[in-house]
Protein backbone atom coordinates (compact mmCIF):
# COMPACT_ATOMS: atom_id res chain seq x y z
CA UNK A 1 0.00 0.00 0.00
CA UNK A 2 1.66 3.67 -1.33
CA UNK A 3 -1.13 6.02 -1.44
CA UNK A 4 -1.25 8.84 0.86
CA UNK A 5 -1.60 7.76 4.30
CA UNK A 6 1.27 5.42 3.66
CA UNK A 7 3.48 7.70 2.08
CA UNK A 8 6.93 5.70 0.73
CA UNK A 9 9.61 7.53 2.80
CA UNK A 10 11.99 7.30 0.14
CA UNK A 11 9.66 9.64 -1.63
CA UNK A 12 9.86 11.89 0.59
CA UNK A 13 13.79 11.96 0.75
CA UNK A 14 13.40 12.52 -3.23
CA UNK A 15 11.48 15.65 -2.98
CA UNK A 16 13.46 17.16 -0.24
CA UNK A 17 16.41 16.60 -2.73
CA UNK A 18 14.80 17.74 -5.18
CA UNK A 19 14.16 21.23 -3.64
CA UNK A 20 17.35 21.17 -2.53
CA UNK A 21 18.95 21.01 -5.76
CA UNK A 22 16.11 23.61 -7.32
CA UNK A 23 17.65 25.93 -4.05
CA UNK A 24 21.22 24.96 -5.51
CA UNK A 25 20.80 25.92 -9.16
CA UNK A 26 19.26 29.44 -8.43
CA UNK A 27 22.15 30.28 -6.51
CA UNK A 28 24.58 28.90 -9.20
CA UNK A 29 22.25 31.16 -12.18
CA UNK A 30 23.49 34.10 -9.95
CA UNK A 31 27.00 33.23 -9.83
CA UNK A 32 29.13 36.04 -10.02
CA UNK A 33 32.53 34.67 -8.41
CA UNK A 34 34.53 34.51 -12.43
CA UNK A 35 33.72 37.77 -13.93
CA UNK A 36 35.13 36.68 -17.71
CA UNK A 37 32.75 33.77 -17.49
CA UNK A 38 29.77 36.02 -16.38
CA UNK A 39 31.03 38.80 -19.23
CA UNK A 40 30.55 35.86 -21.80
CA UNK A 41 27.81 33.31 -20.85
CA UNK A 42 24.03 33.53 -22.20
CA UNK A 43 23.04 31.24 -18.76
CA UNK A 44 24.64 28.96 -16.30
CA UNK A 45 24.55 25.03 -17.57
CA UNK A 46 23.56 23.58 -14.17
CA UNK A 47 23.19 20.11 -14.60
CA UNK A 48 20.44 17.51 -16.40
CA UNK A 49 19.11 14.16 -15.58
CA UNK A 50 17.87 12.64 -12.57
CA UNK A 51 18.21 13.28 -8.78
CA UNK A 52 17.87 9.13 -8.43
CA UNK A 53 20.68 8.39 -10.89
CA UNK A 54 23.23 5.79 -10.26
CA UNK A 55 25.70 7.45 -12.47
CA UNK A 56 26.71 11.09 -12.84
CA UNK A 57 29.24 12.05 -15.92
CA UNK A 58 30.68 15.16 -15.64
CA UNK A 59 32.30 17.14 -18.37
CA UNK A 60 34.39 19.90 -18.76
CA UNK A 61 32.61 22.64 -19.75
CA UNK A 62 29.26 24.21 -21.67
CA UNK A 63 30.10 24.96 -25.27
CA UNK A 64 28.22 27.20 -27.34
CA UNK A 65 25.14 25.27 -27.60
CA UNK A 66 24.38 24.07 -24.25
CA UNK A 67 25.45 27.93 -23.27
CA UNK A 68 22.80 29.09 -25.51
CA UNK A 69 19.91 26.09 -24.71
CA UNK A 70 21.28 25.92 -20.73
CA UNK A 71 21.32 22.12 -20.55
CA UNK A 72 24.73 20.08 -20.84
CA UNK A 73 25.73 17.99 -23.39
CA UNK A 74 23.43 19.08 -26.55
CA UNK A 75 25.75 20.35 -28.98
CA UNK A 76 28.03 17.91 -31.06
CA UNK A 77 29.56 16.27 -28.77
CA UNK A 78 26.58 15.37 -26.75
CA UNK A 79 25.10 14.01 -29.80
CA UNK A 80 27.82 11.27 -30.06
CA UNK A 81 27.77 10.70 -26.33
CA UNK A 82 23.50 9.99 -26.70
CA UNK A 83 24.28 7.43 -29.74
CA UNK A 84 26.92 5.58 -27.52
CA UNK A 85 24.60 5.51 -24.72
CA UNK A 86 22.33 4.27 -26.71
CA UNK A 87 23.93 1.72 -28.21
CA UNK A 88 25.73 0.54 -24.85
CA UNK A 89 21.80 0.14 -23.43
CA UNK A 90 22.17 3.23 -20.85
CA UNK A 91 18.99 5.04 -21.11
CA UNK A 92 19.68 8.80 -20.56
CA UNK A 93 16.87 9.34 -18.60
CA UNK A 94 18.77 6.98 -15.45
CA UNK A 95 21.60 9.21 -15.58
CA UNK A 96 23.07 12.92 -14.27
CA UNK A 97 25.08 14.98 -16.27
CA UNK A 98 26.92 17.73 -15.10
CA UNK A 99 30.45 19.68 -16.04
CA UNK A 100 33.32 20.94 -14.00
CA UNK A 101 32.20 24.25 -14.53
CA UNK A 102 28.58 25.69 -14.80
CA UNK A 103 29.62 28.43 -17.30
CA UNK A 104 30.50 28.45 -20.74
CA UNK A 105 34.37 29.98 -21.59
CA UNK A 106 35.48 32.15 -23.84
CA UNK A 107 35.99 30.61 -27.38
CA UNK A 108 35.52 27.28 -25.85
CA UNK A 109 39.24 27.79 -24.10
CA UNK A 110 40.30 25.08 -21.32
CA UNK A 111 38.87 25.83 -17.85
CA UNK A 112 41.49 28.00 -15.70
CA UNK A 113 42.43 26.66 -12.49
CA UNK A 114 41.05 29.59 -10.19
CA UNK A 115 37.85 28.84 -12.27
CA UNK A 116 37.42 25.00 -11.65
CA UNK A 117 38.17 26.09 -7.85
CA UNK A 118 35.71 28.70 -7.99
CA UNK A 119 33.29 26.22 -9.52
CA UNK A 120 33.74 23.16 -7.37
CA UNK A 121 31.51 23.37 -4.22
CA UNK A 122 29.03 23.21 -6.73
CA UNK A 123 29.60 19.83 -8.34
CA UNK A 124 30.81 19.19 -4.75
CA UNK A 125 26.81 20.13 -3.66
CA UNK A 126 25.68 18.06 -6.51
CA UNK A 127 27.35 14.66 -5.84
CA UNK A 128 26.37 15.38 -2.04
CA UNK A 129 22.76 15.77 -3.06
CA UNK A 130 22.33 13.43 -5.87
CA UNK A 131 24.28 10.44 -4.44
CA UNK A 132 25.53 8.68 -7.44
CA UNK A 133 26.98 5.00 -6.88
CA UNK A 134 29.20 5.76 -9.83
CA UNK A 135 30.86 8.75 -11.27
CA UNK A 136 32.42 9.01 -14.60
CA UNK A 137 34.53 11.97 -15.41
CA UNK A 138 34.54 13.05 -19.10
CA UNK A 139 38.13 14.33 -19.98
CA UNK A 140 41.12 15.18 -18.15
CA UNK A 141 39.77 17.85 -16.22
CA UNK A 142 36.87 15.56 -14.29
CA UNK A 143 39.65 13.10 -13.70
CA UNK A 144 42.31 15.16 -12.03
CA UNK A 145 39.81 17.14 -10.04
CA UNK A 146 37.65 14.64 -8.87
CA UNK A 147 40.23 11.78 -8.75
CA UNK A 148 44.05 12.34 -8.84
CA UNK A 149 46.11 15.31 -10.34
CA UNK A 150 47.92 14.34 -13.13
CA UNK A 151 46.52 10.88 -13.44
CA UNK A 152 46.07 10.43 -17.57
CA UNK A 153 42.91 9.24 -19.15
CA UNK A 154 44.48 7.21 -21.94
CA UNK A 155 45.58 5.00 -19.05
CA UNK A 156 42.86 4.84 -16.98
CA UNK A 157 39.71 5.34 -19.32
CA UNK A 158 37.31 2.35 -19.13
CA UNK A 159 38.70 1.18 -15.82
CA UNK A 160 36.71 1.14 -12.24
CA UNK A 161 38.58 2.72 -9.92
CA UNK A 162 37.64 2.12 -6.19
CA UNK A 163 37.66 4.68 -3.08
CA UNK A 164 38.51 3.65 0.22
CA UNK A 165 34.91 4.93 0.83
CA UNK A 166 32.63 2.70 -1.88
CA UNK A 167 33.02 5.34 -4.40
CA UNK A 168 33.37 4.39 -7.86
CA UNK A 169 34.75 6.02 -10.48
CA UNK A 170 34.79 5.43 -14.05
CA UNK A 171 37.06 7.76 -16.06
CA UNK A 172 35.82 7.57 -19.84
CA UNK A 173 36.85 9.94 -23.13
CA UNK A 174 35.56 13.17 -23.32
CA UNK A 175 32.88 12.46 -26.69
CA UNK A 176 34.48 15.87 -27.96
CA UNK A 177 37.34 14.11 -28.74
CA UNK A 178 35.30 11.16 -31.18
CA UNK A 179 34.01 14.00 -33.27
CA UNK A 180 37.55 14.27 -34.89
CA UNK A 181 39.10 11.04 -34.69
CA UNK A 182 37.61 7.84 -35.25
CA UNK A 183 39.60 5.73 -33.46
CA UNK A 184 38.25 7.86 -29.82
CA UNK A 185 34.74 6.84 -31.28
CA UNK A 186 35.45 3.04 -31.08
CA UNK A 187 36.90 3.34 -27.55
CA UNK A 188 34.35 5.66 -26.49
CA UNK A 189 31.60 3.33 -27.32
CA UNK A 190 33.54 0.51 -26.07
CA UNK A 191 33.89 2.44 -22.41
CA UNK A 192 30.06 3.13 -22.74
CA UNK A 193 29.97 -0.84 -22.87
CA UNK A 194 32.09 -1.59 -19.92
CA UNK A 195 30.12 0.95 -18.04
CA UNK A 196 27.04 -0.63 -18.90
CA UNK A 197 28.17 -3.92 -17.90
CA UNK A 198 29.76 -2.47 -14.83
CA UNK A 199 26.45 -0.89 -13.78
CA UNK A 200 25.31 -4.34 -14.12
CA UNK A 201 27.24 -5.90 -11.97
CA UNK A 202 26.37 -3.76 -9.32
CA UNK A 203 22.91 -4.04 -10.02
CA UNK A 204 22.44 -0.44 -11.08
CA UNK A 205 21.10 -1.30 -14.39
N1 LIG B 1 31.52 19.55 -23.43
C1 LIG B 1 31.46 19.50 -22.09
O1 LIG B 1 32.43 19.19 -21.43
N2 LIG B 1 30.34 19.79 -21.50
C2 LIG B 1 29.24 20.09 -22.16
O2 LIG B 1 28.23 20.32 -21.53
C3 LIG B 1 29.32 20.12 -23.56
C4 LIG B 1 30.46 19.84 -24.18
Amino acid sequence: MNGLLFPNPRSADIMRGMDILDELRKEVAGCTRCPELVDNRTQTVFGDGTIEAEVMFVGEAPGREEDEKGIPFVGQAGRLMNSAMKEAGIPRSKVYIANTLKCRPPDNRDPMPEEMENCSAYLAAQIAIIKPKIIAPLGRFGLERMVKKGMKISEVHGRAIRRKDGMIFFPMYHPAAGLHQPKFRQAILTDFKKLAKLLKREGLL
